[in-house]
């Protein structure tokens, strides 16, 4: 059995509208009634919150926001809250993710306010991080992997290792279709996980589960997981399908 629970998200982007959003999660719920060791979260878009909730109250499968403010509350259009997230039934919440910092701007400090607020809300923070194609050619993938969890980590005190879940998501690999090679992800998982006991101590650092990113599928999904410090995955375009993404939390329950 592994060492660490699985981890499968599913990271739906800014696709589906509320009905939707609504057929998915009905036909995914009915896929995974047996899946029992594997954690499951599903992070839809903000306005489909409330539609997923109703349908997998009775199942074991967790919602997840994809972006969150660090503020409590306040003038910020277009934001969303660590309390919002949780009243509507979120237990998780995605921080960084490499669109946010590519598309939108987010920066370090950023991801560690939000990193901050997320845990001390009790909400699992799913803190992304990943080099891009230049830094990986130009031998930067260490260097900008200890940067982001550096300065993005820094001053977190982490008392539960599993409200930490790190998305190891090279910026290569998400939606290209060209996904890391498992050899390269269980590198780029041990370096992360090498970090992580540098900054919390090693038994700690043994427990926190580290996805990885980037056009899992179902047919690369068993050769990557299978990697030993690879607990689960962080899934984009696989994930919209429910036959998909089920698919690939059933080879996790398996492995
Ligand atoms: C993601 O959105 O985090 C992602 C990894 O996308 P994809 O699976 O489509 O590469």
């Amino acid at each position: 059995m592994a060492l660490r629970k699985y981890i499968i998200g599913g990271n739906w982007k800014m696709y589906k509208t509320p009905s939707e959003a609504l057929s998915t999660i009905k036909a995914l719920t009915m896929k995974v009634v047996n899946v029992k060791k594997v954690d499951m979260v599903v992070c839809p878009p903000s306005i489909d919150i409330l539609a997923v909730r109703d349908i997998v109250r009775n199942s074991a499968i967790k919602i997840g926001g994809q972006n969150m403010h660090w503020q409590d509350e306040g003038a910020f259009t277009g934001e969303i809250s660590s309390d919002m997230l949780l009243d509507a039934g979120c237990e998780f919440v995605v921080i960084g993710h490499s669109e946010r910092r590519h598309i939108f701007g987010e920066t370090d400090s950023d991801v560690n306010r939000k990193v901050a607020k997320a845990l001390n809300a009790n909400l699992n923070a799913i803190f992304c991080i990943g080099e891009t194609l230049e830094q990986r050619n130009s031998g930067e993938m260490e260097k900008t992997l200890e940067r982001q969890i550096n300065e993005g980590l820094q001053d977190i005190d982490l008392q539960n290792p599993l409200a930490l879940v790190v998305a190891y998501e090279p910026v290569w690999a998400i939606g290209t279709g060209v996904n890391a090679s498992p050899e390269q992800a269980e590198e780029a998982h041990l370096f992360v996980r090498s970090l992580l006991a540098r900054k919390y101590g090693g038994e700690l650092a043994e427990a926190i589960r580290i996805q990885y990113g980037g056009s899992v599928k179902p047919g690369n999904a068993r050769e990557l997981l299978g990697q030993p410090n690879v607990d689960g995955a962080l899934i984009g375009g696989a994930s919209l399908d429910a036959d998909s993404f089920s698919s690939i939390i059933k080879i996790a329950e398996e492995l």
